[in-house]
């Protein structure tokens, strides 16, 4: 059963800081973005989904092969390992937003093949334009930050994920931000560090789901 945990935003809509009257114009207006050089190598822009406004906004660190290929996020494997999460928090995609820090997908040829890489801080510092706009037009409570690079983006360059994962931080205009895993870093565990990895990760949930919880309803 989905608990209404996320159905019910009372977060105010902060003002958007550019010109879009409504989020479809943003995301009208991304698909065509060619703000950095990821615009040349990609098939398709993969802005965020989900509900808006909604009480979290998951944050991961950019599109893989399979979200290049459909236009949503953590639309492959590690989608979902997220979806399951989702489950565990009492929600779904519906009731929540979904994105990344950059839009476009970051690859690099190995051999003969583009395999994925970290978007580079000039990507990122440009498709920020775009996660500020979906952050304002969401206005959600809580941020859950899937991996370092949202850490990064959103703390500040001294996040360390080993450290700070699974504490609380505060995030522009004071946003709760809880930093965790992210599902891919998961997949690529073997079984007992995967074990452990889980377990981690099940607590930052825990946490995530209390802060979210109504009042009246026993975490
Ligand atoms: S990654 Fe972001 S800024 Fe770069 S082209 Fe894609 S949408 Fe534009």
């Amino acid at each position: 059963m989905q608990l209404p945990l996320f159905d019910s935003p009372d977060t105010a809509v902060a003002q958007p800081a550019a010109a879009f009257a409504a989020l479809d114009e943003a995301r009208a207006a991304a698909l065509a973005c060619t703000r950095c050089g990821l615009a040349r190598t990609r098939q398709r822009v993969v802005f965020g989904a989900g509900a808006a406004p909604a009480r979290l906004f998951v944050l991961g660190e950019g599109p893989s092969e399979a979200d290049d290929a459909s236009g949503t996020p953590f639309s492959g494997p590690s989608g979902r390992v997220l979806d399951a999460w989702l489950r565990t928090l009492g929600t779904s995609r519906a009731a929540v937003w979904v994105s990344n820090v950059v839009r476009c997908r970051a690859a690099e040829l190995f051999g003969k093949r583009p395999r994925n890489r970290p978007p580079r801080p000039s990507e990122i510092k440009a498709c920020r334009y775009w996660l500020d706009i979906e952050l304002a037009f969401v206005a959600p409570e809580v941020v859950l930050c899937l991996g370092a690079t949202p850490g990064r983006v959103l703390l500040g360059r001294g996040f360390k994920l080993d450290r700070d994962r699974g504490r609380w931080a505060t995030g522009p205009g004071g946003i709760l931000v809880l930093p965790t895993y992210n599902p891919a870093y998961l997949l690529r565990l073997r079984s007992q560090q995967r074990a452990a990895a889980e377990a981690a990760v099940a607590g930052d949930l825990a946490l995530v789901r209390t802060r979210l919880a109504p009042a009246d309803t026993p975490p």
